[in-house]
C-alpha cells in the first residue's frame, strides 16, 4: 500500500523561472525544415499550439513550413489544424483560437536538392524581420532526416540567414552523427557557420518533466545528497523499454539499433543527471559541464568489457494482447538475415570518488513485455540486521525509483512494519504522483524545449563536446556488435523481458531488473 506523502515543498525552480517568458520573449519567426513531416505532424505543431493556448508565446511570431509537398498557406493551415486535433495533448483545437493562431502560419516550398528554393525562404524570412521589427530572432528547426542536416546549415550560410549570431539560432532533431566521426564532422562543420551559443541539439527526453525534476529533486533537497554516493548505494538501473516493435520504421532502425537509438543519448543522458556532481547554479553551460564530466569519468570499454559487460538481442515473433506480433526479421524494410540489435543492456563504471565500483546498469529494447521509463537507485542493507528471518521474509534494500513514463512519480521504497499484533516487516511505497499532487496537464517535451529554444536558454539541449563524449564511450561496443555477427538472433520472443543473458548479465552481481508492477 503506497503511504501518501506532502511534496508541496519541492521546490520547481523552472515554473518559476518561465514564468518570465511570457512577458519577455523577441518577436520570433519559427523555420520548419520537414513541416510537412511526422514529427511537424504530432509534436511540434501541437506543442506551438498549446505554447500560444497557455500565453508563452511571443507577442509577435510566424511559424514558416517548408518541404516540397504542394501546398498553399491556406491548405497548409487546414493540414496543421487537423494534426493538432489529432495529437494535441489539450485535444481539439478552439475555433476561435485558431483563427488566431493559424494567421502566423506560412508555407514555403523548399527542396534540398535545389538550394535556389531557399531564395523564397529568404524572402519569407525578410518579410516577416521587416514587419516585427529589431530583434526578432530566427530559429531554424531541422526535422528532417539527418543526412540533410549539412546542406541546410550550408544554404543558411550562402544565402546569409545565420549571420546575426544574437538573433538566429538552429534546432537539430536526433540522431546528431551515426557513430563517433560522423558526430564529430557534423559539429565541425555547424561550427564554421554558427557559434556553440546558436545550436540546440534536441535530445526530447531532456525536456520531459520528470527528467527536468531530476535536478530538483536531487538539489533541491537537502535529503539526498549525503546518500548520493557509493557509501550508501549498492547500484543504479536505467530501464526504458517499448512494447512496440518497429512498425513502418524498419528501414530507419537498420542503420540505427538499441545502442545508437537509445543508450547513446537518452539513457546516457539520464545516467549523466544521477551521475552528475551539484552544480554551482542553473547556468546551461555550468550544468552541461557537470555532465560532461560524468561521460568523460566513465570505464572505457575493453574488449573483456564487452564480452562480460553487455548483451544485445533482437525480437523474435510473439503474441502481444492476443494478437500475433512479427519478428524483426519479418518487419517491412529489414533484411531476413539482420545483425541489428532491438535490445541492449549494458553495465556502465564511473571512475571517480563519488561512484568507483558503483554498477550503473542500463537496458533499452523493444517488444518487451511493458512501456516504461524507469530509473531505480538501490541503497546498500543495514550495516546490522536486528530482525529475525521470519520477521523479514519480504525484505528488501531501500530502493528510489524514479518513473519518467508512462506513470509519472517518484517512489520511496523502505520497511515499514505490517499493522498487527506481531512484529512483521514489509517494504511500502512512498509516492509523489503528479497526477494526484498537481492538477492539470503536464506540458509535452517538445514544449518546454521549443520555449527554451525561444528564451535562448541551452540547459536542457546537448553540447558538441556531450554528445562527442557519448559517441566516444559506446563507439567499442558499436564496432564490436557491427564486426561480430550474432549467432543467436533472434534470441527473445515479443512481450519478453529481453534474453535470458540480460538477467544473467546484472544476476551474476546479485541483483535482478527492476519493474514496476
Ligand atoms: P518524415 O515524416 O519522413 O518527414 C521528413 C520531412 O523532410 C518531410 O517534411 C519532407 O517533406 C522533408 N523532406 C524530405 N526530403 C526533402 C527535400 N529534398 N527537400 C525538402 N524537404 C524534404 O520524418 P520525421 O519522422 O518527421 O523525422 C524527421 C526528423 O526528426 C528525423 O531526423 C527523425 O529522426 C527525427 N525524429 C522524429 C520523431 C518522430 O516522432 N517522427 C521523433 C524523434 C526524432 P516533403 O516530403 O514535403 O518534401
Amino acid at each position: 500500500m503506497p503511504i501518501g506523502i506532502n511534496y508541496l515543498n519541492l521546490i520547481d525552480t523552472r515554473t518559476k523561472y518561465k514564468m518570465k517568458a511570457k512577458t519577455a520573449l523577441n518577436p520570433t519567426i519559427f523555420v520548419i525544415f520537414g513541416g510537412t513531416g511526422d514529427l511537424n505532424k504530432r509534436k511540434l505543431a501541437p506543442a506551438l499550439y498549446n505554447l500560444f493556448m497557455e500565453g508563452y508565446m511571443p507577442e509577435k511570431f510566424a511559424i514558416i513550413g517548408t518541404g516540397r509537398t504542394e501546398f498553399t498557406d491556406d491548405s497548409y493551415k487546414t493540414a496543421l489544424e487537423e494534426a493538432v486535433n489529432e495529437f494535441s495533448r489539450s485535444g481539439k483545437v478552439k475555433k476561435d483560437k485558431w483563427e488566431d493562431f493559424g494567421n502566423t502560419i506560412h508555407y514555403c516550398p523548399t527542396d534540398f536538392a535545389e538550394p535556389k528554393t531557399f531564395e523564397n525562404l529568404k524572402a519569407a524570412v525578410e518579410k516577416y524581420q521587416k514587419e516585427f521589427g529589431a530583434g526578432t530572432q530566427v530559429i531554424y528547426y531541422l526535422a528532417v532526416a539527418p543526412n540533410f542536416f549539412p546542406i541546410i546549415a550550408e544554404c543558411l550560410q550562402k544565402y546569409k540567414l545565420t549571420q546575426d549570431e544574437d538573433n538566429s539560432r538552429i534546432v537539430i532533431e536526433k540522431p546528431f552523427g551515426h557513430d563517433l566521426e560522423s558526430a564529430k564532422e557534423l559539429n565541425a562543420l555547424l561550427s564554421t557557420i554558427f557559434t556553440e551559443k546558436q545550436i540546440y541539439r534536441i535530445d526530447h527526453y531532456l525536456g520531459k518533466e520528470t527528467v527536468q525534476n531530476m535536478m530538483a529533486f536531487r538539489f533541491a533537497n537537502a535529503l539526498f545528497e549525503p546518500l548520493w554516493n557509493r557509501s550508501y548505494i549498492d547500484h543504479v538501473q536505467i530501464s526504458v523499454t517499448e512494447q512496440l516493435g518497429v512498425g513502418d520504421r524498419g528501414g530507419y532502425y537498420e542503420g540505427s539499433g538499441a545502442l545508437r537509438d537509445m543508450i547513446q543519448n537518452h539513457l546516457l543522458q539520464l545516467l549523466c543527471l544521477v551521475g552528475m556532481e551539484a552544480p554551482i547554479n542553473f547556468d546551461a553551460d555550468e550544468i552541461r559541464n557537470r555532465k560532461v564530466e560524468v561521460l568523460k569519468a566513465m570505464r572505457p570499454f575493453s574488449a573483456e568489457d564487452i564480452r562480460f559487460h553487455t548483451v544485445r538481442g533482437q525480437y523474435s515473433k510473439g503474441w502481444v494482447e492476443g494478437k500475433e506480433v512479427p519478428g524483426y526479421r519479418q518487419e517491412k524494410g529489414v533484411d531476413p538475415h539482420s545483425n541489428t540489435e532491438t535490445f541492449a543492456a549494458v553495465k556502465f563504471h564511473i571512475d571517480n570518488w563519488r561512484w568507483q565500483g558503483i554498477p550503473f546498469y542500463l537496458r533499452t529494447g523493444k517488444r518487451l513485455n511493458q512501456t516504461s521509463s524507469l530509473i531505480t537507485i538501490q541503497f546498500r542493507d543495514v550495516p546490522h540486521q536486528i530482525f529475525s528471518s521470519d520477521v523479514t521474509e519480504n525484505w528488501q534494500q531501500n530502493r528510489l525509483v524514479i518513473s519518467i513514463q508512462p506513470e509519472m512519480s517518484i517512489r520511496m521504497q523502505v520497511q515499514a512494519k505490517r499493522p498487527g499484533l506481531d512484529m512483521v516487516l514489509n517494504p511500502v511505497d512512498m509516492v509523489f504522483d503528479y497526477k494526484g499532487t498537481y492538477e492539470g496537464d503536464t506540458p509535452e517535451a517538445y514544449e518546454t524545449l521549443l520555449l527554451d529554444a525561444m528564451m535562448g536558454d541551452q540547459t536542457l539541449f546537448m553540447r558538441g563536446d556531450q554528445v562527442e563524449a557519448a559517441w566516444e564511450l559506446v563507439m567499442p561496443i558499436l564496432n564490436t556488435w557491427e564486426s561480430k555477427k550474432s549467432i543467436n538472433f533472434p534470441n527473445y520472443p515479443a512481450d519478453s523481458w529481453g534474453p535470458e543473458e540480460a538477467e544473467a548479465l546484472i544476476a551474476r552481481d546479485g541483483f535482478h531488473w527492476f519493474n514496476l508492477p
